[in-house]
């Protein structure tokens, strides 16, 4: 792939935007800007990406609509949620989750019949390609946990699959997973349908408003939430603040694990509207840690690293940045390689449109962190999202309202809760660590149960791999 012609790309650059002239009382980092118009909500959300309009959207359609979403950034959905690939997979190792993305599934297919204002789902199906035995016992274990979720999915044969993508090698699989109703969508769509849907019902969103303190009671109950734009009494906080998730949580006086890795993908060139159609599949080659998806005449192709460079959210601050991510060419050039050998030759035969980056939260034992503590009453978490976030967001919203108002919520929700990482039994290095590991082994063939075991055992190191930190990270750019 000629990544010498590659275009350049630089995330976290937020969209300008021409602010009026209105009375500005409220100093912020940049400057000033006008009041909220708001003085109090029953329930206000930090952070407006895809899980925090996705959470509004779940608590409007549960009939909660004294709702605020505030987003830092002028624009919503424009930090991690704007990088996303939109690739929606339903086929894991664990019941809870399959369900989870099913549920998604189910919600992107509603949003999808409003032909103005909808996600751009497309329900292509996705084919996953095993090139080792034990990748096709992983295949029948998936299957049944599948079937015990009622998803749909089976084996095909390489012909069935050279149909639904031609061009493709599928000869060096030892087997190819079919699952019909998986696809991918646009991820700043969707969060503009969940935001178009909630207001609908009376949800207010604020851009260009940053959370900069939260206010408890005596006996440690949410009672105002302190931003930019003045102070908003409430009852209830909701934390969706992506790889601030950590310091929104530091300031009730929770310290949760909430780890910033880096990932990247890109979008080749054109190879023709013959070569590409929108409608072919997702394609997930496990062993060569790829997934790939079809972009506008194009191929997009991202991966996971083997070792991958993560961050500890201390290092910057709830006013800071995670550090900004440039391009790093030999990754990507491994990902075009690793697919064209043997699978696509013909990505090596253009150049490189687009890069995508960011970073996404992990957790050390690879789950959300969802739902309420019991430490701080009102305070509810909705992040560590493990890279599911666009498309797990439906279900991780329906998730965060259970919590809220039903009072027994399932044993899955529970197992969710933030107080599994209570203080005193994990450590910093080891978590990260754990985290990072989480990420780098996101396709081998152990189980997310049997990574989940491991939780903050030992060290926590991630066996056989090397730690690499943004210090090093700075060294290969
Ligand atoms: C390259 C790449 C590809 C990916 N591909 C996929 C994919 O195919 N499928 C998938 O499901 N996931 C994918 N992901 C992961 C997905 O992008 C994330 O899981 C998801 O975007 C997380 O959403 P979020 O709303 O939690 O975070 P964000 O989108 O980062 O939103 C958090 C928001 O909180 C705001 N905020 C922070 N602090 C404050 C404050 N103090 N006050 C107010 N607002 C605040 C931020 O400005 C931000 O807008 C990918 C990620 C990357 C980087």
């Amino acid at each position: 792939m000629n990544f010498l012609r590659a275009s350049t790309f630089t995330s976290f650059s937020a969209s300008s935007r021409l602010r009026q002239k209105l009375p500005r009382t409220f100093a912020t980092i940049s400057g000033v800007c006008e009041p909220l118009p708001r003085e109090s909500a029953e329930i206000v959300i930090v952070g407006g990406g895809a899980i925090g309009c996705a959470v509004a959207f779940s608590l409007a359609r549960a009939g909660k609509t004294n709702v605020l979403v505030l987003e830092k950034e002028p624009s919503l959905s424009s930090v991690t949620s704007a990088q996303a690939a939109g690739l929606v997979g339903q086929v894991r190792t664990n019941a809870d989750r399959v369900k989870l993305a099913m549920w998604s599934v189910a919600t992107f297919n509603e949003l999808q019949k409003n032909e103005e204002v909808n996600p751009n789902w497309r329900q292509v199906g996705s084919l996953r390609l095993a090139e080792t035995e034990e990748r096709v016992e992983e295949f029948k274990l998936m299957e049944s946990v599948c079937k015990e979720a009622g998803l749909e999915m089976g084996i095909i044969s390489v012909s069935e699959a050279k149909r639904k993508w031609p061009g493709m090698k599928f000869e060096n699989a030892k087997a190819i997973l079919w699952c019909p109703t998986d696809g991918y969508l646009q991820p700043y769509d969707l969060s503009m349908t969940y935001k178009h849907h909630a207001r609908q019902k009376g949800v207010q969103f604020y851009t260009d408003c940053s959370v900069q303190s939260i206010e408890l009671s005596p006996i440690k109950q949410v009672q105002s939430i302190t931003t930019n734009r003045g102070i908003i009494k409430c009852e209830t906080i909701i934390n969706a603040a992506g790889a601030h998730a950590y310091h929104i949580a530091k300031l009730v006086g929770l310290e949760l694990p909430i780890i910033p890795v880096r990932h990247q993908y890109f979008i080749s060139e054109s190879l023709g509207k013959d070569a590409i159609q929108p409608t072919m599949p997702v394609l997930r080659i496990p062993d060569r840690t790829l997934y790939v998806r079809a972009d506008v005449n194009s191929i997009l192709c991202g991966g996971w690293e083997p070792t991958a460079m993560s961050l500890d959210p201390r290092s910057y601050d709830l006013s800071g940045r995670p550090p900004g991510i440039q391009e790093d060419w030999p990754v990507l050039s491994n990902f075009a390689n690793l697919l064209a050998e043997g699978f696509y030759p013909q990505v090596n035969q253009v150049g490189v449109r687009r890069v995508f980056n960011g970073w996404p939260t992990f957790t050390p034992d690879g789950k959300f962190i969802l739902g309420r503590t019991k430490k701080v009453g009102g305070f509810i978490m909705a992040g560590g999202c493990n890279a599911h976030g666009v498309s797990g967001s439906a279900g991780i919203g329906r998730h965060v309202v259970e919590s809220l108002l039903n009072k027994n919520p399932s044993d899955y929700v529970k197992s969710l809760s933030p107080d599994r990482f209570e203080d005193g039994t994990w450590q910093w290095d080891a978590a990260q660590n754990k985290a990072r590991g989480v990420y780098e082994t996101y396709y081998d063939l152990s189980s997310d149960s049997l990574k989940s075991q491991n939780i903050l055992s030992s060290d926590g190191k991630a066996q056989g791999r090397e730690q690499r930190t943004v210090q090093q990270y700075s060294k290969v750019m």
